[in-house]
């Protein structure tokens, strides 16, 4: 047993992520019929809500999964076993996207990274140009690493994919950073966009979300790859009048519902400014501390997460134990080869200025129990920044 900690726990990972009151106020009701006319409205209600978040004035489906089920109905429904896939590894999410594609009998063309730098739009401009039989039928990439930290330009990977005249669909993992800052499906050219409920969307878990181009849904049209369950077709047909083909995660779309009213309530361009904001902090507050970020690369730092790596020679895990046991807070673990060397500070969806000046106090507390070599003074930096732009 460890010992009694008074308190709310502080859930500080990058997913899933804090519940707004109002949300779960929202989801604690009786479940309604999922064929009655009430159920219809909030169906179209939702999907009319999701597109502004999206930007893209497309189908956006919604299936009661994890973030990884979208990733395997984006896989199925556009690809057929033997096709060809460019995919960047910019962490452990690219590595698990790659993992499934080649499940699923897929044929990979990797580019490396050192998992300290988003995607290269130019490696994929040249790799595209290289294949002068347009063997390659999708690109993918996910646009918040959320294991690094780093983010991928999206629109510069389809400027690319433009410039090199490559009719190859764009596939683009979201799940971190939709809600958390700018994104558009629509104008940036994204074929398929995936997303979840957990991270900046304020959600429980147990909800993806998938936005589709017109091309994606033609391709996905011709295509003969066997599936059920993850079949686009029947899902975009009863999203039409808000319906669903099977009995959808009723009370989970009641939470959506309100956080997607949260979010346009406060605004956009504010929700993105304010997850900045909260990023900058704390990378102030890592930067005062002496420690690295896993990121190297500034135009790329996400806004959702901070990913930190720990002096050489100590245990990222052991001091998010201490964290755990002593001042009741979760940080996200580092992931893949990272492992044990990257601690991760989750700073999306609901959080206020006071959470997040906790978080860190938490952080640098811990690491003065843990042994972790570190200058004092990381939280005074993200005081002075966010009192000064509050
Ligand atoms: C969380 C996450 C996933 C996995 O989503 P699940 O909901 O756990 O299936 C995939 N990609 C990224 C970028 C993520 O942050």
């Amino acid at each position: 047993m460890s010992e009694y900690v008074a308190g709310r726990h502080f859930l500080q990972t990058p997913g899933p992520t804090n519940l707004p009151d109002r949300v779960l106020r929202a989801m604690d009701r009786n479940a309604i019929n999922h064929r009655g006319p009430e159920f219809g409205a909030l169906g179209l209600e939702v999907i009319g809500k999701l597109r502004q978040i999206f930007q893209t004035q497309g189908i956006v489906g919604i299936f009661p999964s994890s973030g990884t089920g979208a990733w395997e109905a984006a896989l199925v429904n556009t690809l057929a076993p033997g096709d060809r896939i460019l995919i960047s590894r910019t962490g452990q999410f690219a590595h698990l996207w790659e993992q499934m594609a080649a499940k699923l009998g897929l044929d990979i063309q990797a580019l490396e990274t050192d998992w300290r730098h988003g995607a290269d739009p130019a490696a994929i401009g040249a790799a595209l140009r290289d294949d002068r039989e347009r063997r390659i039928k999708a690109v993918c990439v996910v646009h918040s690493e959320t294991s690094t930290s780093c983010m991928t330009d999206v629109e510069s990977v389809r400027a690319t994919m433009n410039a090199a005249g490559h009719p190859a669909l764009l596939m683009v993992d979201a799940i971190s950073s939709l809600a958390c800052t700018d994104y558009r499906h629509d104008a940036w050219g994204v074929d398929v966009t995936i997303a979840g409920s957990q991270k900046g969307l304020m959600v429980p878990p147990g909800l993806s979300f998938t936005a589709i181009s017109d091309k994606a849904l033609t391709v996905a049209k011709a295509n003969t790859t066997a599936r059920s369950y993850w079949d686009w077709a029947p899902l975009v047909t009863a999203n039409k009048t808000g319906f669903f083909p099977y009995t959808p995660a009723i009370n989970l779309l009641f939470a959506l519902n309100e956080a997607l009213a949260m979010l346009l309530e406060e605004g956009l361009p504010n929700v993105f400014a304010r997850h900045d904001r909260y990023a900058e902090a704390t990378r102030r507050a890592v930067r005062t501390w002496g420690l690295e970020l896993q990121c190297e690369d500034p135009r790329a730092y996400a806004p959702g997460v901070t990913a930190i790596r720990v002096p050489e020679g100590h245990s990222a895990d052991k001091l998010r134990n201490v964290i755990l046991q002593k001042f009741n807070m979760s940080l996200g673990n580092g992931l893949g080869r990272i492992d044990d060397k990257v601690f991760r500070i989750g700073h999306m969806g609901d959080l206020g200025v006071l959470q997040l000046t906790g978080t860190l106090s938490g952080v640098e507390m811990g690491m003065r129990v843990a042994g972790i070599p570190h200058k004092a003074g990381g939280v005074q930096a993200a005081i002075d920044y966010l009192s000064g732009n509050a």
